[in-house]
């Protein structure tokens, strides 16, 4: 019981919906992996020099079995794309700028 009434209501006929939350968290804790949230999610900058990115790399190669996950996958310009090629970062003599991780729908809606 509440300490304090603060008035009687009728009871309502009907109740109407104002806002709906759609509850995603529900269905999955996160986005799923895209190219174009990966894009998104770093800025469309490039993460081994900062430049404009047009293209998705895979950290491990996804022909060395490198997955399409949030933290294998960085934004890349063509130029880091092309010069990586087939190969790890370490190999290919690159180093990463930031750190992936899995976006929040909060931070892919910005
Ligand atoms: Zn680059």
């Amino acid at each position: 019981m509440p300490d304090r009434l603060i008035g009687v209501f009728p009871m309502p006929l009907a109740v109407r919906l104002v806002r709906y939350v759609y509850a995603r968290w529900r269905r999955q804790s996160g986005p799923g992996w895209t190219k174009v949230g990966v894009l998104k999610r770093d800025r469309n900058r490039c993460g081994y020099c900062g430049a404009a990115a047009t293209t998705v790399d895979h950290i491990a190669p996804r022909s060395r079995g490198g997955a399409n996950s949030w933290v294998n996958t960085v934004a890349a310009c063509y130029g880091c794309n092309q010069a990586k090629a087939d190969r790890t970062p370490a190999e290919a003599g690159m180093r990463l700028r930031i750190t992936p991780a899995a976006p929040t729908w909060a931070s892919l809606a910005r």
